[in-house]
């Protein structure tokens, strides 16, 4: 075949690929990064959340155990939640066979319906379902501005039979796993997914790798910087975080801990002073600690707004 025909043929090939596998045409593919062993972080875009991303921009995980594999959290939409099984298609031959919800906020647990679809059930605690189901509606009406009409197609499920406890020890394919509320986070309900033996920690939105943090109203600052250190002190050795890629417990301090103790430690500090909030927000404008996160600028400040409005109330 001529150099010319080949790229007629390869051109037609793309598109004739691209219209029966419309993840192709959209170009966007979760990345899969194997943490240790058996253990894998499915890390979506870092940045907002899109139609080209299905609104993935988070990172999610799975275990591959001899029973099938542990899904943690389904993604945002149905599509999305089909191309989070196309990733760990890649991987394993392993069925899912469990889905965990440790998230609260739209991107952790909106594809559910993929997977209950099949017959997959869905593990969460009662107190991450409550916040789901008080949240959906939120959340969609946000997935309907960033994502446009993919949002139709969610369909909210929860978890049918959520775990009225805190803690939920349980064990799926000879592997341990420990469903814990360390206390509130990013959205109040948020737990994380703890493998005891390998001391690996799904820890959701609670971490933060490689990109600004965000503090919304929906965060309990005082309470987030809190289940950080109760998940510090667990003495995770992998972190898979719910958005960026996955680390050890200093990298998880380094872009998140820390920078909820700076947050709480100067605002407090500033609120004891009676210093009004433009000047908070001015004196800790340059955080050098921090601003090589992605959206430094777009979110620091915010924070700190964010963290004022809050500690002033309390
Ligand atoms: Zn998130």
């Amino acid at each position: 075949m001529t150099a010319r025909r080949y790229r007629w043929w390869g051109a037609f090939g793309w598109l004739l690929l691209s219209w029966l596998v419309p993840s192709l045409a959209s170009g966007f593919e979760p990345e899969v990064v194997q943490v240790a062993g058996k253990r894998y972080a499915i890390v979506g875009e870092i940045g907002p959340r899109t139609p080209r991303n299905h609104g993935l921009n988070n990172t999610l995980g799975f275990v591959v155990t001899d029973e099938g594999v542990v899904l943690v959290g389904s993604g945002a939409t149905p599509e999305g939640a089909r191309l989070i099984e196309a990733a760990v298609a890649g991987v394993t031959e392993q069925p899912i066979r469990l889905v965990v919800n440790i998230g609260v906020q739209d991107h952790h647990w909106m594809g559910n319906s993929r997977f209950v679809e099949q017959g997959v059930p869905i593990l969460a605690l009662k107190r991450t379902v409550e916040n789901q189901r008080r949240r959906t509606g939120a959340h969609l009406t946000r997935m309907r501005q960033q994502v446009g009409e993919e949002a139709e197609t969610v369909s909210p499920l929860v978890a049918a039979e959520p775990i009225d406890a805190d803690r939920h020890a349980f064990t799926f394919g000879g592997v341990e796993f420990e469903l814990i509320w360390p206390g509130d986070g990013h959205f109040a309900g948020d737990a994380v997914l703890w493998l005891p033996r390998s001391r690996t920690l799904f820890a959701g939105d609670y971490i933060f790798h490689d990109r600004m943090l965000g503090v919304q109203a929906t965060s309990p600052v005082l309470r987030w910087r809190e289940a950080f250190h109760a998940l510090a002190a667990m003495g995770p050795e992998h972190v898979i975080p719910g958005h960026g890629y996955p680390g050890d417990l200093a990298k998880a301090k380094r872009h998140t801990g820390d920078y909820l103790d700076l947050l709480v430690a100067r605002v407090g500090k500033a609120l004891e002073d009676w210093t009004d909030m433009e000047e908070v927000i001015e004196e800790m404008a340059d955080a050098p600690a921090f601003d090589e996160l992605k959206f430094f600028d777009d979110w620091h400040r915010r924070n700190i707004h964010q963290t004022y409005l809050q500690m002033e109330g309390q």
